[in-house]
C-alpha cells in the first residue's frame, strides 16, 4: 500500500507531469555517414564510367543511353549502398544521403582507373589482348584484320617483340585481353585513390 502512495505522488510531481506532456525532442537529423540507394541530381552524366568502374557490386550500377542524354541506373537488388559512386562521380550526377554535402565540405573524392600489367615470363607474344581488346578495336579498326597497329592511341600493341602499354588512362575494365590471352599473362587490376583538396575539385 505504501509502494502505491509512493508512485501515486511521484507521478504527480509538477516536473515530472510538466516533461511528460511538454517534452520536446530534437528534430532528427541525418547522420553524415548515412547512405541511401543512390538517387540522380538533375546535373549531366558525361558517361565517363567512374561510378561503374569504382562499383564492388557486380550488376549494381549501369550507364543507359535514355533518349538524349546518358544516365546512371541504380539496381537496388545488388546495390550495396557503399556510395563510392557518388563520391567518384566527377559531375555530382548521383547523391545518396549526406555523402555530397560532406564530400564538398571536406573536399574529398575518390579517383579510380585500371592497371594493366603483363607478365612477361608468362607472355607468348601472340598478340591476342591486343587485337581483343574493343577499345584498341575502336581507336585502330586495322588492327583486328593485320593483327598489328601502328597507331600510337591504342591501349597497347606488340612493340619490340613485347606487349607494350600506351594509354592505360583509356581502359574501361572490361577484361577481354584477359579473357583471351592463353596464358593468363596480362591482368586488369581496379585502382582506387582517396584525393584531397584542389585534386578532388577538378
Ligand atoms: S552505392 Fe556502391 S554498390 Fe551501389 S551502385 Fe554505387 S558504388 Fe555500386
Ligand atoms: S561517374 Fe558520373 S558522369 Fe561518369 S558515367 Fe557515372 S554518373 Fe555519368
Ligand atoms: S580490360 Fe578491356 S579495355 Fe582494358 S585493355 Fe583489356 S580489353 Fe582493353
Amino acid at each position: 500500500m505504501r509502494s502505491i502512495v509512493y508512485y501515486v505522488r511521484e507521478f504527480l510531481r509538477p516536473e515530472w507531469l510538466k516533461d511528460f506532456f511538454f517534452v520536446k525532442t530534437a528534430p532528427l537529423e541525418t547522420p553524415s555517414y548515412f547512405k541511401g540507394y543512390p538517387t540522380l541530381t538533375d546535373k549531366e552524366c558525361t558517361q565517363c564510367l567512374t561510378c561503374m568502374m569504382i562499383c564492388p557490386a557486380p550488376g549494381a550500377i549501369a550507364v543507359l543511353r535514355k533518349k538524349d542524354r546518358w544516365e546512371p541506373e541504380i539496381y537496388p537488388g545488388h546495390c550495396i549502398r557503399c556510395g563510392l559512386c557518388v563520391e567518384a562521380c566527377p559531375e555530382g550526377v548521383l547523391s545518396s544521403g549526406r555523402i555530397l554535402d560532406v564530400t564538398h565540405r571536406d573536399k574529398t573524392a575518390f579517383s579510380s582507373w585500371y592497371r594493366l600489367e603483363v607478365d612477361d615470363t608468362l607472355c607468348m607474344r601472340c598478340g591476342n589482348c591486343c587485337v581483343s581488346c574493343p577499345v584498341n578495336r575502336e581507336v585502330d579498326p586495322q588492327l583486328a584484320g593485320t593483327g598489328t597497329s601502328a597507331s600510337d592511341e591504342v591501349i597497347m600493341r606488340i612493340e619490340g617483340g613485347r606487349v607494350t602499354i600506351l594509354h592505360e588512362e583509356k581502359c574501361t575494365g572490361c577484361k577481354t585481353c584477359e579473357t583471351n590471352c592463353p596464358n593468363r599473362a596480362i591482368r586488369v587490376a581496379r585502382m582506387v585513390e582517396g584525393v584531397q583538396g584542389e585534386e578532388a575539385e577538378a
